[in-house]
């Protein structure tokens, strides 16, 4: 059975379902975020109006560019030293031979 539901900002009327009852839920006309009256408990499985509240604002569509370089910068700060990549002016000797020829080709 829907729910009538006004926006207390504008006074739009919303027919909701009555799963949303104890829900916030955003107003399609002004935006602001009002929750609808009702018992959340026949919500199945139950999520207070808190926690609900707490994983919107917590909620983001993608990974930002700093979250992602701090997961790497963590990543590489568990890797064991000798697991990090050799600087560049210490080659193998190997390697640091076939780079020489390399360069003197070029
Ligand atoms: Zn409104």
């Amino acid at each position: 059975m829907p729910i009538t539901v006004t926006c207390k900002s504008c006074g739009r009327r919303y027919q909701v379902v009555d799963t949303a009852a104890g829900r916030r839920v955003k107003c399609r006309t002004c935006a602001s975020a009002f929750y609808v009256p009702g018992d959340p408990r026949n919500i199945a499985p139950a999520i207070s109006p808190q926690a609900m509240a707490e994983l919107e604002q917590n909620a983001r569509p993608a990974m930002s560019d700093r979250d992602a370089l701090l997961r790497y910068q963590a990543t590489v700060s568990m890797l064991p030293p000798e697991a990090k990549m050799a600087p560049p002016e210490k080659p193998k000797p190997g390697l640091g031979q076939k780079l020489a020829t390399l360069f003197k080709k070029k």
